[in-house]
């Protein structure tokens, strides 16, 4: 599959990073992919702003989603 050869290697890097930002903001990121995102983040408001959409929208989830149920009837004997 042919990659989009973009002069702007800049914009490579933020695609990456916003692709993981969804797993950095439910905490599921970590080693290497980590590390990027976060000094990623400290140089690019552009990515920051998308962290804060997908904090949003991972709230807004959140709070729409039923709460899970436990497994009431698991004693079901
Ligand atoms: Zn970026």
């Amino acid at each position: 599959m042919a990659q989009n050869i973009d002069s702007n290697g800049a914009q490579a890097v933020c695609s990456e990073v916003q692709d993981l930002l969804y797993l950095f903001v439910i905490g599921d990121l970590e080693g290497d992919d980590l590390s990027l995102v976060v000094s990623h983040l400290g140089a690019c408001g552009e990515c920051r702003e998308a962290l804060v959409q997908h904090s949003l929208l991972n709230k807004a989830l959140i709070q729409a989603m039923p709460t899970v149920k436990p497994n009431i009837k698991l004693m079901h004997a």
